[in-house]
C-alpha cells in the first residue's frame, strides 16, 4: 500500500512503524474471509481491511479520531485472526494498538461511554475491588432486563449477564510465596496471579501450581505482581497499560536476579500475548527496553512449558473433550497443537470444533461493550461446540471460559485442570458430576 507520510510525521516512532505496517499491505481482502466481524457484520469497515485504510487516511491525515473511525475501532475484537491469515505478514496488532492510544488522545467520547470506561479501568485489573463489584453487581441482578432497553446502559446489563451466580472463596494459592517441588528438582519458575482469574476460577492456578511441583518445579508467586495491562491496553489507556508492564517487569526481574527463572507462567492465554508484546512495549524507554525484553523472552503459556517437562502418557478415559483455543492462543501466540497433544496424551478423547479459528466473542471487556456482536458470536461458537457432544469443553483463557459458559450447560474448564488430574491429581469440581468420572 503506497502512503503519504511526511518526514516530520515519520519523526515520530510510532507513526513510523504504522507506516511500515501499512506498506505491507497489498489489499488482497484474504483476511476479510476470518474476520469475526466481517463475517457477522458483512461491512466491509468492519474488516481488518476497511480498518486499516480508516487508520490510514487518521495518521496520514494527522487528523484526532472521528465517531466513523471510533465505531469500526471499537468493533474490532483485536481477535488477530487477520494476523493469522495475512500473507504479507501485515503486523495489525501494533498498528490497531497505535489507532486505539491516538483514539483515546484525540477523540472525546459520549459520556455513558467515558464512564463505562472508566468503571471497567478502575475496577477490572484490581482483584480485591472486582471482587467488591462482582458482590454489589448481585443487588443489581433483577434489574439487567430494563438496562438492557436503553441503549446507552447496555454495557451495565452486559456486566451483570456475565456475573457468575456465586464466587469461590479466596484461594491461598494468589499469596506470595514459593511452593518447593516435591522430588528433584527439574526447574524453577515464577507464575502470574493475575487479576480477574484468580476472583472467578483460582482453582486454575491451584491445580497449575499442584502439577508444576509433583512435576519437580519450584513454583513463586512473586509479591507485588499486578494486572498484565491487557485490559486497559486495549481501551487504548496506553499510559496504565505501561505502567502496569513496568511494575511487573520490575517485580519479575527481582526475582531472575535472585535464584533465576526458567519460565514466567501464564495460565490466561490473554495475558501471555501483552507479556510476551512487553519488550515491544517498552522498546522507547531506556530504562525499561532490555528488563522487558527478557521478561517477554521469559513468558511461556502452561502448555507451552508442560511439553518441555515430558510429562508420561495416560490410559484412555473415554471423556470427549472439545478444544476451544483462544484467539489470544492461537493468533496471539500460534500456540495451537502443545495443548491438545497435552490433552491426547493424557488419555482425553480431543475434538476440534468447526470454525476454530473464530472468536466467541468474549475479547477482554469487547462482551461487555459490544454485546450484540459478542452474543451473535458466542452463539455460533457454542452451536459448533455442542455439535461435538462433548463431555467438558477445555480451554486457555478466562474469558472465553465465563463467556462460553454463558451459552451451555456442558461443563467448561482450563486444559492445565484435565492435565493436573490426568497426572495426579483431584478431579475438577466441575466435572465431578460427569457420569464418566
Ligand atoms: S483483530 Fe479480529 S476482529 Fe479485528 S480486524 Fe482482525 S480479524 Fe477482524
Ligand atoms: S490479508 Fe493482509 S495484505 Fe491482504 S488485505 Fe488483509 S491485511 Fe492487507
Amino acid at each position: 500500500m503506497q502512503t503519504n507520510f511526511t518526514p516530520a510525521q515519520l519523526a515520530d516512532p510510532h507513526v513510523a512503524e504504522s507506516e511500515k505496517i501499512l506498506r505491507k499491505c497489498v489489499h488482497c481482502g484474504f483476511c476479510t474471509a476470518t474476520c469475526p466481524t466481517y463475517v457477522t457484520l458483512g461491512n466491509e469497515l468492519d474488516s481488518p481491511r476497511g480498518r486499516i485504510y480508516l487508520i490510514k487516511d487518521m495518521l496520514e491525515n494527522g487528523r484526532p479520531a472521528d465517531a466513523e473511525v471510533v465505531t469500526h475501532i471499537d468493533r474490532c475484537l483485536s481477535c488477530l485472526a487477520c494476523v493469522t491469515t495475512c500473507p504479507s505478514g501485515v503486523d495489525y496488532m501494533h498498528l490497531v494498538d497505535h489507532a486505539r492510544a491516538h483514539i483515546e488522545k484525540t477523540y472525546k467520547r459520549p459520556f455513558m461511554d467515558r464512564l463505562v470506561r472508566a468503571i471497567l479501568a478502575a475496577v477490572l485489573p484490581y482483584p480485591d475491588r472486582f471482587r467488591l463489584a462482582l458482590k454489589l453487581s448481585w443487588v443489581g441482578r433483577p434489574f439487567a432486563g430494563l438496562l438492557q432497553r436503553a441503549p446507552a446502559l447496555k454495557p451495565f446489563a452486559a456486566m451483570l449477564a456475565l456475573t457468575p451466580r456465586r464466587l469461590p472463596p479466596a484461594s491461598v494459592f494468589v499469596a506470595p510465596a514459593n511452593h518447593p517441588p516435591i522430588g528433584e528438582k527439574r526447574g524453577r519458575v515464577a507464575i502470574l496471579s493475575g487479576c480477574a482469574q484468580p476472583v472467578l476460577d483460582p482453582a486454575i492456578n491451584e491445580a497449575t501450581i499442584r502439577l508444576l511441583t509433583r512435576l519437580g518445579v519450584e513454583v513463586v508467586v512473586p509479591e507485588g505482581e499486578s494486572c498484565c495491562g491487557s485490559l486497559v491496553h486495549h481501551m487504548g489507556r496506553e499510559e496504565q497499560a505501561l505502567g502496569s508492564a513496568r511494575a511487573n517487569v520490575d517485580v519479575w526481574t527481582r526475582e531472575i536476579e535472585k535464584g533465576g527463572l526458567d519460565a514466567i507462567i501464564i495460565t490466561a492465554s490473554g495475558c501471555g500475548t501483552t507479556i510476551k508484546d512487553y519488550g515491544h512495549m517498552l522498546r522507547l524507554d531506556p530504562a525499561y527496553a532490555e528488563k522487558a525484553a527478557r521478561v517477554s523472552s521469559l513468558a511461556k503459556d502452561i502448555t507451552e512449558y508442560l511439553t518441555s517437562l515430558e510429562l508420561p502418557a495416560q490410559m484412555p478415559k473415554g471423556i470427549i473433550v472439545a478444544y476451544h483455543s483462544a484467539c489470544s492462543m492461537q493468533h496471539g501466540q500460534r500456540i495451537t497443537t502443545a495443548p491438545k497433544q497435552l490433552l491426547k496424551a493424557a488419555g482425553f478423547n480431543v475434538r476440534d470444533p468447526a470454525e476454530g479459528h473464530l472468536c466467541c466473542g468474549s475479547a477482554g471487556t469487547y462482551n461487555i461493550m459490544q454485546s450484540d456482536i459478542s452474543d451473535a458470536l458466542k452463539a455460533r461458537k457454542v452451536r459448533n461446540i455442542e455439535a461435538m457432544k462433548p463431555d467438558v469443553i477445555a480451554t486457555g483463557n478466562i474469558g472465553c471460559m465465563m463467556q462460553i459458559a454463558t451459552g451451555t450447560a456442558v461443563p467448561i474448564v482450563h486444559t492445565v485442570q484435565l492435565l493436573d488430574w490426568a497426572h495426579g491429581g483431584d478431579v475438577p469440581e466441575k466435572l465431578k458430576d460427569l457420569p464418566l468420572v
